[in-house]
């Protein structure tokens, strides 16, 4: 990455003695939106508050734009480090106007156009004079948005933007946060406790574990090449099999998986349901015990012949009943040697 806009360099925060941050480093490349996701208390919160100024932590540096904004013996204080947050509440002002709220941070005479243009962006330009309470939740949201871009923003951190919408105004507003920060062209990081929010919506996703980032890539890389069984698991479902390496493969209740690890090497074997490619077959070793239609595809329950039942995602072209017997094919797996 050629001179990433925010870079993260080993930083480290405690409360007590408890670690909220480890060694924490993260860069961040201009104009890309980054998914910072983990479980529930792994310390994304406290990443956010680091980069925006508002925690100060026992180690470490934060350089925006080229400037060390802490670290080195320097400290710049949050109003100062332009960066744009959005909180998990919004924190919307209740007793001004939606225009008020989101010129709040603006200053110059350029401050109503401003105000205008960053309503338009976000589809509220005809609700400039309505108050906080008469928006909807996902309204309400947008102007929070529109008011961390207002001021034009380096950087805009958000977190856990949509944890107060249903399931329906989430996904729609997934969709829209990423048109609009693109439309903005804003470097944006986005926190969530949700795999398949933070691989929908980043371009590169950062998986956080006890305070560190355990995995940092596309999203595709990730899901397709997670560094270990936690990440795996966290990221979707996986079929986690163990065995020992003999002659360049691992035998394993679902066939030989080729690896290049040494023989002896005791492995962890992962693989997702959708990597499975079972064929009908009278003479197969499995046998379907379960189906549920979805229509594009199908997750079809599949029992093996030492009684062990995996499940397979199948296009619905390669149609299955139960009852049938069928042979299986492994299209791709990962090969760990074990921890
Ligand atoms: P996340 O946002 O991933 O849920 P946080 O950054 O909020 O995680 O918290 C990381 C850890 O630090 C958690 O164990 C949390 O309980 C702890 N923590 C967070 N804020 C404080 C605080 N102000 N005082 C003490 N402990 C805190
Ligand atoms: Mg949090």
């Amino acid at each position: 990455m050629n001179d990433p806009l925010i870079s993260v360099e080993n930083v480290s925060v405690s409360y007590g003695d408890a670690g909220a941050l480890d060694d924490f480093s993260l860069d961040v490349a201009q104009g890309s939106l980054v998914a910072l996701v983990g479980p529930s208390g792994c310390g994304k919160t406290t990443a956010l508050r680091v980069i925006a100024g508002f925690q100060h932590p026992d180690e470490g540096k934060v350089t925006i734009h080229g400037t060390v904004v802490v670290g080195n013996g320097k400290d710049v204080p949050p109003e100062k480090r332009n960066v744009g947050m959005v909180f998990q509440e919004y924190a919307l002002f209740p007793h001004i106007s939606v225009a008020e709220n989101v010129g709040y941070g603006v200053r110059g005479a350029d401050r109503i156009q401003r105000v205008h243009d960053v309503l338009k962006l976000v589809g509220l330009e005809h609700h400039g004079s309505r108050f906080p309470h008469e928006l909807s939740g996902g309204e309400q949201q947008r102007v929070a948005l529109a008011r961390a871009l207002a001021p034009q923003p380096d950087v805009v951190l958000l977190d856990e933007p949509f944890s107060n919408l249903d399931a329906p105004q989430r996904e729609r507003m997934r969709r829209e946060l990423r048109k609009i920060l693109k439309g903005a062209g804003a470097t944006a990081v986005f926190v969530t406790h949700d795999q398949a929010e933070a691989l929908a919506i980043a371009d590169v996703i950062a998986i956080m574990r006890d305070g560190r980032i355990v995995q940092f890539g596309i999203p595709d890389d990730v899901y397709a090449e997670p560094v270990d069984p936690w990440v795996a698991r966290f990221l979707g479902d996986a079929i986690l099999l163990s065995g020992v390496v003999q002659d360049g493969h691992v035998a394993t209740i679902l066939g030989s998986i080729d690896t290049r690890l040494p023989a002896g090497s005791h492995t962890d074997v992962m693989i997702r349901p959708e990597w499975i490619s079972p064929r009908i077959d009278p003479d197969g070793r499995g046998k379907v015990v379960d189906r549920e239609f979805y229509g594009h595809d199908q997750r079809v329950e599949i029992e093996l012949p030492g009684g062990e039942r995996i499940e397979a995602l199948v296009p619905t072209a390669n149609r299955m009943t139960v009852g049938d017997r069928v042979d299986l094919e492994i299209v791709d797996a990962i090969v760990w040697e074990k921890k």
